[in-house]
């Protein structure tokens, strides 16, 4: 009893609120009624004949309040077509009351009351309904609205010319107004419905079309009658009288239906057929003022069909400047803003196309990436970087040709398309571009050299569409990196080169969260006294898959992906802690820290340096930084600047793998160096090749003639160990003496050397030791 009562209650509004046998009982009535007017006298009296014609309407009405009260969301709208439908009974049967009297129809007479307020009541409800389907109409919605009721209601003042005419030259004030307001509602009640189905954006439910469908015929018959009556060959009886109660019929499901859920699905009309209506109203307004130049229509006509036109004009017009913002914000999604050039989403529209262009023809993807632009923006900033990217796109707009997709894909990547060209064209092309970035930028007075690294890949061989295409030639472009070689043309081994550094990428920025990172010290003994008073750090990765990585399996890596920095902040942190340490336990060990060529673009470097012994409270010569010969040659200026601010803390500095690079005394003499570190190169050679042996006894003693003091790296036996020590050089470092190895390892080393050192007190140090 209880689901009862709640499915009831549930379906209230819906299947049980609908009272199907009253809506039964109307339509019969109406059918009925329709009938006896088609075959009139089959025996229905007059007393009957006025009950018949008033149920129709009467019933509607009740069907109305019913369905307005049961409904508490459109009670508004639905109590206003309620009340309309009332009206007009009231109306029809006060005039058949008084025809039951046999009373001339007086003019106007109360029942107009009642007429005149049904058009007020139902043009509320219209009102109301539009009000409450959309808030804030947009100026499109409106003058299609607009387009439409003008539209239908020049077509209407057209049929309503001779009525219109005739009710200005009618006699008196009092029924000319009465007459003429009754084709001038149906002209507005024409006009709200045509204008309220101009739009589709007015989802009103395919309900919608029971109410505008009720109204036109209420209009219609309205319409009909006044002209009949006009032209005297009105009859009453006929089934045109059935009109209105038809109308109002329809009306009444409307309400019916709308107290209920609409579940029918609100499909709204799309693309053209979507303008129907303005589009039909706006022909007919045109047709209209044609016609008006032949045949007589009413001046309401001409009017209202002019301004139709205009309206349609302001639509037009409206529709024209929405197009032209369209296609702006279309070409600005598909434009990079910083180069203007076509950007990733236009690069991945327009590409396809001319990949598909002529299947015939090879089409090569060109990925351009430049070298180390990540120093570029952390070093100058990256206004300045934008500045640069603005720039070469410039440069490369004039190194392509127009017929080729050229995009900025972000960062400092882009990427050319070039139809019709294979692996050589596309070579051509790379270096084109390439030679395009060879004249320096200028960026805020300074003079930057930049070069690029290009992938290519080529269709149809390396793929068909976009994404493999541009997959493969990202993988040759990281091959182009590491070779230095500019450009490298994609081949299959480079994939598995390709994705294992792809993985090992991935890793390395996990490793660097995760503290992966080791450090191995290796020693570095005083060739005079045995002693050792610093060592070098050497970083190892500890992978949790690969073990200890050494550092040629992942610093180039790191050095493309621009992980530098991050890395060598990690390393000095290590290696600080642990000078810190051994300062601790009474063994203060300088630390020497490589510095990568990359770090010289950081010019906050000697700053954070000195902000990390500060923090360790360590002093300025704990650290040793090692830098090659190529940091010096890459920018002599700036490589002076962050010198010279290590310098002013109090860091030495030490350049290693000396004799390798290039680098010339002046740089020596000139830029403010501690020592120098001898590359093994020269030093392995020493034992057999006295010429060798020669040239690093003469480079030591240049090293002192510049107050510079020499370390000599790799030193794997005794008799090289004794040599460098007759030569003079200050300090060796090698497998001889130990390899590098963990902290713990070393401090172990270090515990067994100084007791040796004590026991035997040789002063070389050297003989003792049991390697
Ligand atoms: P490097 O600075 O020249 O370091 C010396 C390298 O020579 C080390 O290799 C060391 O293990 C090796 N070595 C030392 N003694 C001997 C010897 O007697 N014989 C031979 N054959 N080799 C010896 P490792 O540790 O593999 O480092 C290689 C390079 O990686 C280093 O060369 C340095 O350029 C770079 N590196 C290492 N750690 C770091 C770091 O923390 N930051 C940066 N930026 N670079 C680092
Ligand atoms: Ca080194
Ligand atoms: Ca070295």
């Amino acid at each position: 009893m209880q689901s009862t009562t709640r499915i009831t209650t549930g379906l209230r509004g819906s299947r049980a609120g609908s009272r199907p046998w009253l809506m039964g009982a109307m339509w019969l009535v109406l059918g009925i009624y329709v009938l006896h007017l088609h075959f009139p006298g089959y025996g229905v009296g007059e007393q009957k004949e006025t009950w018949l014609s008033l149920l129709p309407v009467w019933i509607p009405a009740v069907v109305c309040w019913l369905a307005a009260l049961r409904t508490r969301q459109f009670r508004g709208q639905l109590s206003f077509a309620a009340a309309a439908v009332t009206c007009y009974a009231l109306g029809a049967s006060y005039l058949a009351a008084a025809q039951a009297l046999h009373e001339v129809r007086p003019f106007p007479s109360p029942a107009m009351v009642g007429f005149l307020l049904f058009y007020a009541l139902i043009l509320a409800c219209l009102a109301l309904l539009v009000h409450r389907q959309r808030r804030g109409l947009p100026w499109s919605v409106v003058l299609d609205c607009t387009v439409g009721a003008l539209g239908a209601a020049a077509v209407v003042a057209v049929i309503l010319t001779s009525l219109l005419d005739s009710a200005v030259l009618t006699g008196s004030v009092a029924p000319t107004a009465v007459a003429a307001a009754y084709p001038v509602l149906d002209l507005l009640l024409v006009a709200a419905v045509v204008g309220i189905a101009a739009s589709p954006e007015l989802q009103l439910g395919r309900r919608w079309i029971l109410l505008a469908g009720g109204l036109l015929m209420f209009a219609a018959t309205d319409v009909a009658y006044a002209l009949l009556v006009l032209d005297g060959s009105y009859l009453s009886g006929t089934p045109l009288d059935a009109g209105w109660a038809a109308g109002l019929t329809l009306v009444a499901v409307w309400v019916d239906a709308r107290s209920r859920p609409d579940t029918s699905v609100n499909r709204a009309l799309k693309g053209a057929w979507a303008l129907i209506v303005p589009t039909v109203a706006t022909a007919t307004a045109l047709g209209l003022l044609l016609v008006a130049s032949r045949v007589n229509v009413s001046a309401a006509a001409v009017v209202l069909a002019g301004a139709t036109l205009a309206a349609a004009a302001v639509r037009t017009q409206l529709a024209f400047r929405q197009l032209v913002r369209m296609s702006e914000l279309r070409k600005l999604a598909r434009t990079d803003d910083l180069t203007g050039l076509p950007n990733r989403r236009a690069f991945y529209a327009d590409a396809p196309l001319q990949l598909a262009g002529d299947a015939a023809q090879p089409c090569a993807l060109l990925l351009l990436d430049l070298d180390r632009f990540k120093d570029i923006n952390d070093s100058l900033g990256h206004d300045a970087g934008d500045l640069l990217l603005r720039q070469i796109g410039s440069r490369l707009v004039v190194a392509t040709r127009p017929e080729d997709v050229l995009a900025r894909l972000g960062g400092d990547e882009f990427a050319v398309v070039l139809h019709g060209a294979d692996a050589e064209r596309a070579k051509t092309a790379a270096n084109r571009l390439r030679a395009a970035l060879t004249k320096p930028f200028t960026l805020e007075g300074l003079t930057i050299q930049v070069t690029a690294s290009i992938g290519i890949s080529v269709s149809p061989d390396h793929g068909t569409d976009v994404k493999t295409l541009l997959r493969k030639a990202d993988i040759a472009m990281y091959k182009a990196k590491s070779a230095h070689s500019g450009h490298h043309v994609y081949v299959e081994a480079d994939n598995v080169h390709g994705e294992r550094r792809l993985r090992t990428l991935h890793e390395l920025r996990l490793a660097l969260l995760g503290g992966e990172f080791v450090l191995h010290y290796q020693p570095k003994v005083n060739l005079a006294t045995g002693e050792v008073r610093g060592v070098e750090a050497l970083v190892r990765w500890n992978h949790p898959d690969r073990g200890l990585l050494y550092p040629e399996a992942f610093l180039a890596i790191a050095e493309e992906a621009g992980l530098m920095h991050a890395l060598n902040d990690v390393v000095l942190g290590l290696a600080l802690d642990q000078a810190a340490e051994w300062r601790a336990q009474g063994h203060p060990l300088s630390v020497a820290v490589n510095l990568s060529a990359s770090c010289l673009a950081d010019p906050q470097l000697p700053m954070r340096i000195g902000t990390m012994l500060t923090e360790r409270g360590l002093p300025s010569t704990a650290l040793i930084v090692e830098i090659t010969e190529e940091f010096l040659m890459e920018d002599c200026d700036r490589a002076r600047a962050v010198l010279t601010g290590l310098r002013t803390i109090g860091v030495r500095i030490s350049v290693d793998d000396f004799g390798t690079g290039y680098s010339s005394l002046a740089y020596l003499r000139d830029l403010p160096i501690d020592e120098l570190k001898l590359d093994r190169s020269f030093i392995a050679p020493m034992r057999h090749d006295p010429r060798a042996a020669a040239l690093v006894c003469s480079t030591i003693d240049l090293a002192h003639s510049l107050g510079l003091s020499m370390v000599a790296e790799g030193v794997e036996d005794g008799v090289i160990y004794e040599a460098l020590a007759r030569y003079g050089c200050d300090q060796a470092q090698g497998y001889l003496m130990s390899r590098p190895v963990a902290a713990e390892e070393l401090d172990n080393w270090l515990t067994g050397r100084r007791r040796a050192l004590a026991a035997v007190a040789y002063p070389s140090g050297f003989t003792d030791f049991s390697w």
